[in-house]
């Protein structure tokens, strides 16, 4: 919307003030200079400071205001950066996760585009060359640059000084001409044309999707691993590329990317990433492909469900029963719900793919709310692996490790056979508390209710909640005796025993050893060139990558996530297993798990084992039924924070008693202290909310949270169906 010259002009300017947790728009005079467009960035006076806000509405009148209307200082965007699908889906985002409308634009946005994100968005140049006038004569050598132009208008100034020099010698003689060009940082080769003749399977799957590509359809793929998911994705993708749509495929984090980016590269050209693997800039530079209509298909993690996309043809998420789809931060949005509104918007399908969707999922699946689309067979010969469960309340142990014989055996014999490994063990570290022996106690964070990791290469001891490191101590702080002993393993002290007890190749993948750009890739492609015999990681190994040459998955300690307390226990552990099973025999030689565990008879085990997620699925809903869990009944959870104990101990027990008395026919169960209770100092309290309908639960919570707004000692947040309890 182009505004015109003559009368008055005036637009409401959405501002982010980090003090409080507050939306405001205020109104502020558009000069008669300026160019304002609704859902670009300007720049206005704000008390003594110039802040960055979005405009979200621009009229002819101002209606009765109690301050004194000042002028915008001026626009930061030419263009709009939120179109009118993000600035209405920023609207019910905020709506449905009770958080601020400011917050839900800026999670939209990549780092470069937030407003007052402080950080220059550099936007980087390469120099080019083009053919300005026709040359007559010619030495051989600006003959060999001139041909270079037969096939093309432009070359990158670079390439053409690797040929000859003379380059500049033709541009001094105007017969070239040198100018910047707009470059993108994150370039990918692509590669060679890899196409499968689909099986029948797929091919009925596909089909289905394919047919309803105009349709708002929900789909629930359920294939078990290595049943040709992703080509299934491919195929479907080149459907709606070539009825010139796009398509957004989500992934659940940046090891699955890298992957899945490899192989969509060998099949398609347009594609633009989006994950915490990139820098800001290379962020920055993907997100303007994507909003300048260069890419048909957007990979990402979770933010990149907000891929400005103009045309919309299909989303598609994969592995989606992964954790890492909600945000744990405010909002707390999930991507599903996401996808669902904005495949509604296009009117596209959406898919779900997973070999164990959520329960929740499943079961709207029985409601038809999801339609199930099913892959039950590995691809090829390829069959499932089988699992042993190795239960270490009776296994011998080698030589005092966490390695059981049978795992120790197996790993020797397949290895031997020149085949790989992967081992999982769910926690990074060397050991995961450190006691004193003597006194008892477990060293803690001083800032948050945790105990340390021990993290053995560094010598620290680190919390991985708030991240404060402290050396190594030599004796106990409490009784100074230097009996501190090392509780619990991590992947780091298993990669020790690992090069204790084999002569193998072994790379350890974690948080740890991901912090550098590239290592993802670097791991992925070192181990699948079979540089190593051994993958070693956490729960960043477990999901959708795919090894053929892996024969034997072995899980360190299949019990880590059953008792975690949360109802959602078993789930993970489900999944987890079964998902981290599915990493082995994917290629020609069958391949074989072993789980090691205390816990032999637990259902999410014994069912894991033997690849029953139906069988899963029945006892889980069982027992969600019984103990009044999703799906029967919803979940909200509300948190409630201070610095200061008494102040919030008080406010969170009058907080209760007035969701009580407003929300009669809720269970509200609480308040509890939430895990770990300290966090970076700041003391945390949960009230669980459960519930068969929604009724007005939204606008109590958007009135008790609207009524803590300004109070800076307590913060209140919302998570709906949250992943913790
Ligand atoms: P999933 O995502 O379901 O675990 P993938 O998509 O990773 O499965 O496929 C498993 C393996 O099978 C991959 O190596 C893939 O290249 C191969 N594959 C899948 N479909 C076919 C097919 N139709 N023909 C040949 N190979 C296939
Ligand atoms: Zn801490």
């Amino acid at each position: 919307m182009i505004i015109m010259i003559g009368g008055n002009m005036y637009c409401d300017v959405l501002i982010e003030l980090s003090s409080f947790n507050i939306d405001k728009t205020f109104t502020y005079k558009i000069p008669n200079n300026i160019n304002v467009l609704v859902g670009s960035r300007v720049l206005v006076p704000f008390s003594n400071q110039k802040l960055e806000g979005f405009v979200l509405n621009i009229k002819k009148d101002i209606e009765d205001i109690d301050y004194e209307v000042k002028e915008i200082i001026d626009v930061v965007d030419n263009e709009p950066i939120l179109n009118k699908e993000l600035l209405s889906l920023g609207r019910s985002l905020s709506e449905r996760t009770v958080s601020t409308l400011i917050s839900c634009y800026q999670v939209m946005l990549p780092k470069a585009l937030k407003a007052n994100h402080k950080v220059s968005n550099n936007i980087k140049y390469v120099d080019y060359v083009k053919v300005i006038n026709k040359p007559s004569k010619l030495t051989d050598k600006q003959q060999l640059i001139i041909n270079e132009f037969k096939n093309k208008d432009e070359i990158a100034y670079l390439d053409l000084k690797k040929i000859n020099s003379s380059v500049d010698t033709l541009i001094k003689n105007n017969i070239l001409e040198k100018y910047k060009k707009e470059a993108y940082r994150y370039n990918k080769e692509e590669n060679i044309e890899d196409k499968f003749i689909l099986t029948n399977e797929q091919k009925e799957v596909v089909n289905i999707v394919k047919e309803n590509l105009d349709t708002n359809k929900k789909y629930l793929l359920y294939g078990v691993t290595g049943s040709g998911k992703t080509i299934c994705y491919m195929d479907i993708i080149e459907e709606v590329i070539n009825r010139g749509k796009t398509a957004i495929l989500l992934v659940p984090e940046i090891t699955l990317t890298t992957q899945i980016e490899m192989r969509f590269r060998k099949r398609f050209k347009r594609i633009a990433i989006l994950h915490s693997g990139l820098s800001d800039s290379e962020k920055y530079d993907e997100y303007r492909k994507i909003k300048r209509g260069e890419v048909d298909i957007v990979i990402g993690a979770r933010s990149a469900i907000f891929a400005p996309l103009d045309n919309i043809g299909i989303i598609i998420i994969d592995e989606c029963h992964s954790d890492t789809y909600k945000q744990e931060n405010m909002p707390k949005y999930d991507a599903k719900e996401v996808a669902i509104e904005r495949c509604k918007y296009h009117n596209c399908p959406l898919i779900l793919g997973s070999a164990t969707p959520d329960i929740m999922d499943f079961a709207k699946c029985q409601k038809k709310i999801y339609e199930l689309l099913v892959l039950k067979n590995r691809v090829g010969n390829a069959k499932l692996p089988s699992v042993i469960i190795s239960d270490m309340t009776k296994e011998q142990r080698v030589n005092n490790t966490s390695f059981s014989e049978k795992l120790y055996n197996e790993i020797i014999n397949e290895t031997r056979h020149n085949h790989q490994v992967i081992l999982l063990i769910n926690r990074r570290g060397y050991s995961s508390s450190i006691m004193c022996e003597m006194c008892g106690n477990v060293l803690k964070c001083p800032h948050c209710d945790i105990s340390y990791t021990y993290h053995k290469s560094k010598d620290v001891l680190r919390c991985h909640y708030c991240g404060m490191a402290i050396s190594m101590p030599k004796e106990c702080p409490y009784c100074h005796t230097k009996t501190l002993k090392e509780l619990g393993s991590g992947t780091e002290k298993i990669e020790e025993e690992i090069k204790k007890l084999f002569n193998l190749r072994v790379v350890r993948m974690d948080l740890d050893t991901t912090t550098r750009k590239g290592s993802h890739e670097r791991i992925i492609n070192d181990f699948k060139n079979h540089k190593y015999d051994i993958l070693l990681g956490t729960q960043m190994i477990s999901k959708g990558l795919d090894f053929p040459n892996v024969t034997l998955v072995g899980v360190i300690n299949a019990d880590t996530s059953l008792f975690i307390p949360s109802y959602k226990s078993p789930e993970r552990t489900f999944q987890l297993l079964s998902q981290v099973s599915g990493r082995s025999g994917r290629g020609e030689v069958p391949g074989k798990v072993i789980l090691q565990t205390y816990n032999a008879d637990h259902y999410a085990i014994k069912l894991s084992s033997k690849n029953d997620y139906i069988g899963f699925y029945n006892e889980e809903m069982r027992l969600r039924l019984s103990n009044k869990y999703p799906p029967y009944f919803y979940l909200s959870y509300l948190i409630i924070k201070s610095k200061d104990y008494d102040y919030l101990s008080n406010e969170v027990n009058r907080i209760c008693n007035l969701l009580k008395s407003k929300l009669p026919n809720f269970d509200i169960l609480g308040p509890t202290v939430c895990t770990p209770f300290k966090i970076n100092n700041i003391c945390r309290f949960g009230i669980l909310i459960k519930y068969k309908n929604e009724d007005n639960l939204l606008s109590v919570l958007r009135d008790l949270v609207d009524h803590y707004k300004s109070n800076n000692k307590i913060r209140i947040e919302v998570d709906f169906n949250p992943n913790n309890i």
